[in-house]
């Protein structure tokens, strides 16, 4: 659930991929819509010009096997093109049966050149020319790892230059030029690969950064309210009722918090917070649980499948913790503080379906102020049911624990 930092977004620049092979997948996947259609077009494009370049063989060899086998060849092309057209739609790994199908194309459309330059050698420059263009469709067009394209691309000049040097019947001078040419078709077609492979990652890495910031409280790094309300939990209720779930609510508050403020200013304050909302998230599951700061110093943790034995379990240790753990505001002062905690667990195979956010938020709340009113540093929790709502809270089971006395 956690969104990724920015650290996580260092480029390698030899494959010009992302070095975090997680980060690589999600950047893959965002971009996946855009890639498939590229795909598509530009296998279409292709294929249709190798079929319609099969007049070329007729009038170069006439009407013969050779331009037969050429003919056959250059379906081939079309024929790899159409099942990886399909195969892009079917697949169960679409990212990698994308360079399954570019790459296949590609060793496919190139070897099938290979052929025509073979038994029409006459031509060499002009086929040259052609390379030239296929080679920057290679790099450029066809959306393919470039660490790929790249081999693909110089397997194939390698060969080209071999045949026309063994059978193109070209002066030192011709070759000289027409390698040249190669030469330069390949790294302007590296270059350009480059660019646009590292400006997707760019953008997708502005990308994240303005989710990260849309989404996040920008002094503690725990989602903010808005994120809440608009995505985390409508989509965590959601889940727990299609897979009938258990989903907890937490809600923690700091003790005493104003005091802190007025005792040592704003930004010990602020300190605190940081130091708090570092212990909850570093004692929570990534990607599994969220920590939502919901008010000044009131934080909401909606830990996903997990029931009332496993989240106390978890907001023990984190009010313990937090006891136990001064806030270091300087080399030897250390603030002490304390939380208090509402636990809500809701057994979604259970829970009737008009059960709504208020409600449930309300009655966390409910819990915590209990807490508080039991005189703080300690949990209080229940089990949701539809009647909760006007249930005495006194008839559940409840658990606190003793006030530990702050040093302030
Ligand atoms: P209780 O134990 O009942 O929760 O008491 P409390 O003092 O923690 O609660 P109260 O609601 O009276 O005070 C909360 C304080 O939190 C008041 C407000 O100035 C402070 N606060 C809210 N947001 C921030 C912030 O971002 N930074 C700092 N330093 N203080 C904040
Ligand atoms: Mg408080
Ligand atoms: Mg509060």
């Amino acid at each position: 659930m956690n969104v990724e930092t920015p650290s996580e977004f260092g480029i390698d620049t030899l494959r010009v991929e992302f070095r975090s092979a997680e980060t690589e997948l999600a950047f893959q996947r965002h971009h996946l819509d855009r890639s498939r259609l590229s795909l598509r077009l530009t296998l279409f494009f292709c294929s249709a010009f190798y079929v319609a370049f099969a007049m070329t063989d007729v009038v170069a060899l006439g009407y013969g096997h050779v331009a037969l086998m050429l003919f056959v060849g250059r379906t081939l092309v079309a024929i790899t093109a159409i099942l990886g057209w399909f195969l892009i739609r079917e697949q169960p790994e679409p990212i990698a049966g994308l360079w399954f199908v570019a790459s296949a194309a590609e060793v496919v459309g190139m070897a099938t050149f290979m052929l025509i330059v073979w038994f029409r050698p006459h031509e060499i420059t002009l086929h040259a020319m052609s390379l030239c263009i296929m080679l920057i469709v290679v790099y450029v067009f066809i959306p393919n790892r470039l660490i790929i394209a790249q081999g693909i691309a110089i397997a194939t000049t390698a060969a080209f230059i071999l045949i026309a040097l063994d059978k193109g019947n070209l002066t030192p001078s011709d070759a000289l030029t027409m390698s040249m040419l190669l030469l330069l078709a390949n790294s302007f077609g590296l270059v350009a690969a480059r660019r646009y492979h590292r400006l997707w990652r760019d953008e997708y890495r502005v990308l994240m950064d303005l989710k990260h910031l849309s989404v996040r409280d920008h002094l503690t790094g725990c989602y903010n309210r808005r994120h809440l309300h608009d995505t985390l939990l409508p989509m965590e209720i959601a889940r727990a009722r299609r897979y009938k779930h258990w989903l907890t609510f937490v809600v923690c508050d700091i003790d005493h918090f104003k005091s802190i403020n007025d005792a040592y200013g704003h930004q010990t304050g602020d300190a605190v917070l940081q130091h708090i909302s570092t212990v909850l998230r570093a004692m929570t599951r990534d990607h599994v649980d969220s920590v939502v700061r919901y008010g000044g110093e009131e934080f909401l943790l909606v830990l996903s499948q997990t029931d009332l034995d496993g989240a106390l379990y978890v907001a023990e240790r984190l009010r313990a913790t937090i006891a136990d753990s001064p806030t270091h505001d300087g080399p030897s002062r250390g603030i002490a503080t304390t939380a208090s905690f509402g636990v809500l667990a809701v057994d979604f195979s259970v829970a009737g379906s008009d059960v709504t956010e208020g409600a449930l938020i309300a009655a966390a709340d409910a819990l915590l102020y209990e807490a508080k009113a039991a005189g703080r540093n300690s949990i209080r929790y229940r089990e949701w049911s539809d009647e909760s709502a006007v249930r005495d809270v006194d008839s559940f089971p409840q658990m606190t624990f003793d006030l530990v006395a702050s040093d302030r």
